[in-house]
Order: C-alpha cells, then structure tokens, then sequence
C-alpha cells in the first residue's frame, strides 16, 4: 500500500475527488499506545476524515479535529498541515469500552470541533454536533453547513492492521464560462460508483488502478501523489526549554522528591528525562 494522498478531477463533470491510503504511518502514529480496537478506529477515521479535509484547504496551515463527547471515549484529537505532517492523540476510559460499541455508545453526546489555522490570516473554527452514525455522514454536514459544499465521504478502517483509506468527492462551484454542468444525478452517479469499492481494493490498489476500476466510463485527470507523515514534534531541544523555564530551585525540588525530571511525549511517547548532572549541565549552559 502507498502512503498518500491523491487528488483528481473530473473532466466531464463539475466534481474533484481525494484518494488517501495510509498504513506504516498509521501504525507509528499508534505504536506506543495501548488503544482498544474501538478507540484506535475512530482515531483512523478522524486520520482519514482531517487528511481528506487538510486537501481542500487552499492555503498554507493547520487543521485540527477534535472529538469531544461524555461517553467512554472523551477525546480523540488529530492534527495535520496542508503538507500532511501528522499528530494526534485519543483519551477513553478502558473499563467502559466494550468490543463491539457503536459510533455513538462510544462518544455519548459528543461533537466535532474543527479549527482551521492559516498561516497567514484568522484562525477559524466550526463546531458541529456528532449525533449521526458514523464520522463520515458527520463531516458530509461539516461541509453543508460551514462552506455549502456538497461532499461526501468513504472512509474503511481495519484497525487491526493499521490499513486505512477514503475517498472524498465535492462538487465544485458551476461556472458560467464551462458548458459542463453537474446536476444532482451526476454527483449521484459518481457516488454510487465509488461506494462500490471493496476494502480490499481501496488497501491494496494504487490510486490510479482505484480510479480506473471505479471510473473507466468517466474521463478522470490524477495529480500527483503527496505524502502522508506522522511528525510528533517532541525533540531533545524542547524538552531542555520545558525544563529551564522551570527554573533551578523548582527544577531541584522535583529533583529530591522523584529522583528524576520525566517528560513524556504524548503523541510518540518518548521520554526525555533529567538526572541531577543534566540538570546542573542544563542551568551552567544558560
Ligand atoms: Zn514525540
């Protein structure tokens, strides 16, 4: 499988589409974290669904998603760049996960909170309630509602195996100077299509043979691939910067009661800890 994401267009209809497979970056996303299956299935969709999002941004920056509800899982939050560097971490409580729950036993009354932050300009957020089955029926009314875009979404995740995929469509805007038009039926069309692919096909085809098995009929340009990453950010330099600000006297009081400073990504979960001779090397520096 490749890990990317590849954008398309439609020659003979107003639509642009997504294709996104992930699965060795998935898989370093998750590794050092115990997540039960349900929970490590949800935080792939919200993978899939930021990633997708992220390439329709027409700008530089980030975006974040993030799952807030009362239910056993309580957080799920991603963050990705519109270059597709990746972070996210997901907070539940074990004891009331159960192997089999739904979308909605596991979130309780929940919502997805998106906030989009340009690199130049406003940040800006959409808050939008999760009270649909699933997370791509969620993100289809995102769309409605915030940009009055008609998408839709497919999003297959066997979490066992870290595989992980999805396909977003969009109408796009008409446009008066073009003589193709895109009713309803034909995004309909396109829709049904694409909903024929089997998670067998979408994990393990690329997406150009993705495309040409569900759209030989339809006159379809691929751009090139871009790829997907996970970048935690933590380093040895930021962990030193945590330590200084808190100043010596805290630094040693920390010190005498847990014989150690440990700091502990939370999205790779690599420590970077302090002993009492980096701690000495850490203040004489600066
Ligand atoms: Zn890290």
């Amino acid at each position: 499988m490749q890990e990317s994401l590849t954008k398309f267009v439609f020659l003979n209809h107003q639509i642009k589409g997504e294709i996104i497979q992930v699965n060795k970056v998935f898989e370093e996303f998750t590794v050092h974290k115990n997540y039960p299956q349900p929970v490590k299935k949800i935080l792939g969709e919200l993978f899939i669904a930021t990633n997708l999002m992220a390439a329709t941004l027409k700008f530089k920056g980030k975006i974040t998603t993030q799952i807030q509800g009362n239910g056993p899982l309580n957080l799920a939050v991603i963050n990705t760049t519109n270059n597709f560097i990746n972070k996210g971490t997901a907070r539940y409580d074990t004891k009331l996960i159960k192997k089999d729950m739904s979308f909605k036993q596991l979130l309780g009354d929940a919502q997805l909170i998106v906030s989009i932050e340009p690199d130049q300009g406003e940040k800006y957020q959409g808050v939008i309630a999760l009270d649909k089955d699933s997370l791509s029926d969620c993100i289809k009314q995102y769309f409605l509602q915030s940009e009055q875009i008609d998408t839709d979404l497919i999003i297959r995740v066997d979490a066992n195996i870290n595989n992980l995929a999805g396909i977003l469509l969009q109408k796009l805007p008409s446009n008066s100077d073009s003589d193709i038009t895109t009713d309803l039926n034909s995004f309909e069309h396109v829709l049904t299509l694409a909903n024929t692919i089997k998670n067998d096909e979408i994990f393990e085809l690329s997406p150009n043979d993705i495309l040409y098995r569900l759209f030989n009929q339809e006159k379809v340009k691929v751009f090139e691939s871009e790829a997907i990453s996970f970048n935690c950010g933590c380093s040895q330099d930021k962990s030193d910067t945590v330590v200084r600000s808190l100043g010596l006297e805290e630094a040693n009081k920390i010190l005498s009661e847990q014989g150690k400073i440990s700091i502990i990504c939370e999205y790779c979960g690599k420590e970077y800890y302090f002993d009492k001779d980096k701690i000495e090397q850490l203040f004489i520096s600066h």
